[in-house]
């Protein structure tokens, strides 16, 4: 079953692609989206906390990496990526390199959730 946004029927509400632009990319073996999980570090501790964030992983992925990733994603032909964390998505050291990469790369959207104030 397939949800529609009542603004824009056209649009798979909340992937903000068409029916149409998913079943090709499936045809093609198209990637439409990446979320990012840079770092599980956060100054918060929710209760209800879905990755269990607190303290940074010692296997986190090196800055490097991330790119890599997110150059195969725009080469599979990626048009929204999201940085999400995992964690506190700004607490990852080079987020601002990673955002910057991401920036020079042909994507609709970069979102960035959450976005937590961190003076820890
Ligand atoms: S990642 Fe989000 S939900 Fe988890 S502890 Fe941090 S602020 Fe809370």
């Amino acid at each position: 079953m397939t949800t529609h946004c009542t603004k824009s029927p056209e649009l798979t509400y909340g992937l903000d692609f068409t029916q149409k632009e998913i079943d090709d990319a499936i045809k093609d073996k198209r990637l439409l989206s990446l979320d990012l999980e840079t770092s599980l570090a956060c100054n918060l501790r929710c209760i209800y906390c879905y990755s269990s964030a607190g303290e940074k992983r010692s296997n986190e992925l090196s800055t490097k990496s991330i790119n890599d990733i997110v150059d195969q994603a725009v080469n599979l032909g990626v048009r929204v990526i999201s940085v999400i964390g995992g964690g506190e998505p700004l607490l990852y050291k080079d987020i601002l390199e990673i955002l910057s990469h991401i920036a020079t790369k042909p994507v609709r959207r970069i979102i960035m959730d959450p976005i937590i104030r961190t003076d820890c």
